[in-house]
């Protein structure tokens, strides 16, 4: 990986004190997700965050699912995560570790929380819980069984592991401080009773520790030297802290938070993707217009333009709203330099050039990059039929108009000018084909005694190939979908954001593998379809447009 260098922020800072004070020897950090759903461009943040570290400072970054809710989680989800972070260039250290790996140690510890008087059974239900919790301006009180002797614990605790309870009828609490301002302190409840199928332990228990447990020991137990999470577990911290301190673990990483990428036009909340997915507002979690990783590969991103895109967003604690302009330019810079350019047009109009003159007429080759001789050439064949883009045609054209209009020149993009003589329309008035002749002294030069400065794309009719486009626009018409009090997000989802149009392309993109990305000259960059074959035509993605077309 050869990325611009990382940009200063205030977690690398620490990092960089903790190794030269010599507090850490080597920097360990992880990537956490739940495999409840797949990873959106917020994910993309953290993964680059956590493996930039590692990688910055020749350290190491472990890869955990933190599979603690077994009913909202799945292979699918856990093997697609797999893919998203190698996809976007990293590599963790060693095996993928699940914290369901630790249960055995998790539940050992809890016993130990217990036999120190840390922690207790409650047969509170969770409306009495709610109720003893108290409120931020009130104190909680206490549960009746709060003050059970160590031995009666254990061996309730015991008991609810052998499964002799039913479902919800008890939990684990940490015994801490019912009166904390900070409600996370007032007795949390450590470990809950569930009948649910684990994708990796299966049926092997039937209590699950909770996430704030899970995930404090289960940094320790990696050794874990810088814990990063986003800022809305900055109350949670205290409760991080309290459980290590308690227990004998071989490590007491530091928790530091950063805030959450929040990109505008889109939601990033895996609840909020999994509904658009099961009401079947997109195609599926890797639809081109999801922001999530699948998705945004399936479109034509780049893992460098991603990475570019979080390089530039930062690491901070305050705000990080970002505008989509900012993730697409980071995207369009990438491909700018990296992707051949070719022709195609994508609203067909048909162009007959009527001096057209086998042995005369010639075709030429073209770069398939201005500064990339290395990319290749290819030739740009020519025959009496051509397409053109409608809009490249007006007959009525505002002041400055380039481009076709009767009476007008007009340079086909590597080869003549032409004249457009002639518009034949139907019976209702539409434009169904343009007449136009070449001037056959213009094939690599200028016309003599006149300027023509319009310059259009085209195909040949005789050798271009069918291709399907699918033209992507925002998602959501709001910049903020799920910022509305009394309005739900999926109002405002656009219902423009896919237009699939047949179009044509030079005859050279045939071979086009999926994901292939090229840009289709003055339309936007493109890509082959990971997964969309219709018999001999090939399905292409619209990255990215070549300009910011909401900005202006
Ligand atoms: P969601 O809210 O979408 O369900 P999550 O936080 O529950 O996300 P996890 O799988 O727990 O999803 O997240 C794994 C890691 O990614 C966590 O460390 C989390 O802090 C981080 N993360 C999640 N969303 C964002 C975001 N928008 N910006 C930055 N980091 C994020
Ligand atoms: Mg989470």
């Amino acid at each position: 990986m050869s990325d611009p260098a990382p940009v200063q922020h205030f977690i690398r800072s620490i990092v960089e004190a903790d190794l030269a004070s010599g507090k850490h020897a080597a920097v360990t950090t992880r990537f956490p997700p739940e495999p409840n759903g797949y990873l959106h461009i917020g994910h993309a943040k953290s993964i680059c965050l956590n493996f930039g570290l590692a990688l910055d400072y020749q350290g190491s970054c472990n890869l955990r699912f933190d599979d603690t809710n077994p009913e909202k989680e799945t292979e699918e989800y856990a093997s697609a995560i797999q893919d998203d972070v190698r996809w976007l260039g990293f590599q963790w250290n060693g095996a993928v570790r699940w914290a369901s790996d630790y249960f055995p140690a998790l539940y050992d510890y809890a016993e130990a929380l217990i036999t120190k008087g840390l922690a207790y059974v409650d047969d509170l239900t969770p409306e009495e819980m709610r109720e003893y919790r108290g409120t931020l301006t009130q104190a909680g009180r206490a549960s009746p069984f709060r003050a059970r002797a160590w031995e009666e614990n254990l061996d309730l605790f015991r008991r609810m592991k052998a499964g002799e309870f039913p479902d919800g009828s008890r939990t684990l609490r940490a015994k801490i401080d019912m009166a904390s301002p900070n409600m996370n302190l007032r007795d949390p409840v450590i470990y809950r009773i569930k009948r649910a199928h684990h994708i990796r332990t299966g049926d092997a228990w039937c209590i699950y520790p909770m996430y704030d447990y899970t995930h404090c020991i289960s940094d320790a137990l990696e050794c874990i030297t810088h814990s990063l999470c986003t800022l809305e577990f900055e109350d949670h911290r205290p409760l991080y802290d309290w459980v290590l301190e308690q227990l004998p673990v071989p490590s007491h990483p530091r928790q530091i938070e950063f805030s959450r990428l929040e990109l505008h036009y889109t939601v990033t909340s895996k609840r909020k993707l999994n509904q658009l997915v099961t009401q079947g507002h997109v195609s599926g979690w890797d639809d081109p217009r999801m922001p999530t990783i699948h998705g945004m590969r399936r479109r034509g991103y780049t893992p460098e333009g991603i990475r570019e895109f979080t390089r530039r967003i930062g690491i901070s604690k305050s705000e990080n709203v970002v505008d989509m302009a900012v993730l697409e330019g980071a995207i369009r810079e990438d491909l700018e330099t990296k992707v051949p350019r070719v022709m195609a047009v994508v609203h067909p109009l048909k162009l007959v050039l009527s001096n057209y003159q086998d042995g005369l007429t010639a075709s030429r080759a073209a770069g398939f990059h201005p500064n990339h001789p290395e990319f290749g050439e290819r030739i740009v064949a020519i025959s009496r039929e051509i397409w053109v883009e409608q809009d490249d045609y007006s007959e009525n054209p505002p002041a400055g108009w380039q481009r076709l209009t009767p009476g007008g020149e007009v340079r086909l993009r590597y080869s003549y000018v032409i004249r457009c003589d002639e518009a034949i329309k139907d019976d209702e008035g539409n434009v169904t084909e343009l007449r136009c002749s070449i001037d056959h002294e213009t094939l690599g030069k200028n016309p003599v005694g006149r300027k023509v400065k319009g310059v259009i794309h085209w195909v040949s009719a005789s050798h271009c190939l069918p291709i399907e486009v699918r033209l992507y626009d925002r998602l959501f018409l709001d910049p903020i979908p799920d910022g509305h009090k009394d309005r739900d997000f999926l109002e405002f989802l656009n219902p423009e954001s896919l237009t699939v149009v047949s179009g044509w392309a030079e005859a050279c993109v045939r071979e086009a593998a999926p994901e292939t990305r090229y840009q289709f000259e003055r339309l936007g960059y493109f890509c082959a379809d990971r997964h969309d074959y219709r018999g001999e035509r090939l399905a292409f993605n619209r990255t990215v447009t070549l300009k910011d077309n909401w900005s202006k």
